[in-house]
């Protein structure tokens, strides 16, 4: 008995990314458990919604929301570590096709041609083998049927991890941190903005600063995560 799950777990160690426990067979990268137990916000069946509220006099969107509530020590901030950190980005597919599958049912999330992930610089890149916002908005592009366009925005600067950097002292270190390209591919659209976690916002505003600086473009927001207020 032992001896067949050291076998299997040797070369498929399916745990659950959320809670640690063996996987069931018909189980994938997520148990039921945490499944039913995950902390959705809902945000998206409300124009006015906390994610909105966080961006209010700061920048221009149609519609903001985030799947998750985060929380310090949670289950989320532990499946978005292992996401990150560990490689699991399974874990980005799936929350990223949930989340999407739960905004095609909003008014406010249609017919929205192109998903923006906020890019990472490209040492970061390179250590880490992927973007996570990335990850998140391709599998939602599944779903919501844009095209994700990871070319238009440039992340200029490698910045250290700013969690415990005060809101003015992180707004100060994130200013011009972006830069676009192809404005031309982006002109007139309307397109989805995807973080993997919202916290002050800074990174966000920057990204959507810059993206509204083109003709006609409007910016809706989407996260898996939302450790705001
Ligand atoms: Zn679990």
């Amino acid at each position: 008995m032992s001896l067949i799950h050291d076998f299997i777990d040797l070369f498929f160690p399916r745990v659950c990314e959320g809670c640690g426990n063996l996987l069931f067979r018909n189980e994938e990268t997520i148990c039921t458990r945490c499944l039913v137990a995950l902390p959705k916000t809902n945000f998206h069946k409300y124009p006015d919604n906390p994610v909105m509220e966080t961006f209010w006099g700061r920048i221009k969107l149609e519609s903001a929301s985030s799947f998750l509530y985060y929380s310090k020590a949670g289950k989320v901030q532990r499946m978005i570590h292992n996401f990150k950190y560990h490689k699991k980005t399974d874990v980005g597919r799936v929350l990223g096709k949930m989340f999407a599958s739960d905004l095609i049912t909003s008014p406010y999330f249609q017919n929205i041609p192109l998903l923006v992930p906020v890019p990472l610089h490209w040492t970061k890149l390179k250590t880490r083998g992927f973007n996570q916002s990335e990850v998140i908005a391709k599998a939602m592009s599944e779903i919501m049927h844009g095209k994700v366009e990871t070319e238009v925005l440039i992340r200029k600067f490698a910045t250290d991890t700013q969690t415990k950097k005060s809101r003015m002292k992180r707004l100060e270190n994130v200013s011009g941190k972006f830069d676009m390209q192809f404005p031309e591919r982006i002109a007139g659209k309307h397109i989805l903005l995807v973080d993997d976690v919202i916290t002050t916002g800074s990174t966000i505003e920057e990204c959507a600063s810059l993206l509204l600086s083109v003709d006609g473009v409007k910016i809706s927001l989407a996260s898996i995560g939302f450790a705001g207020k």
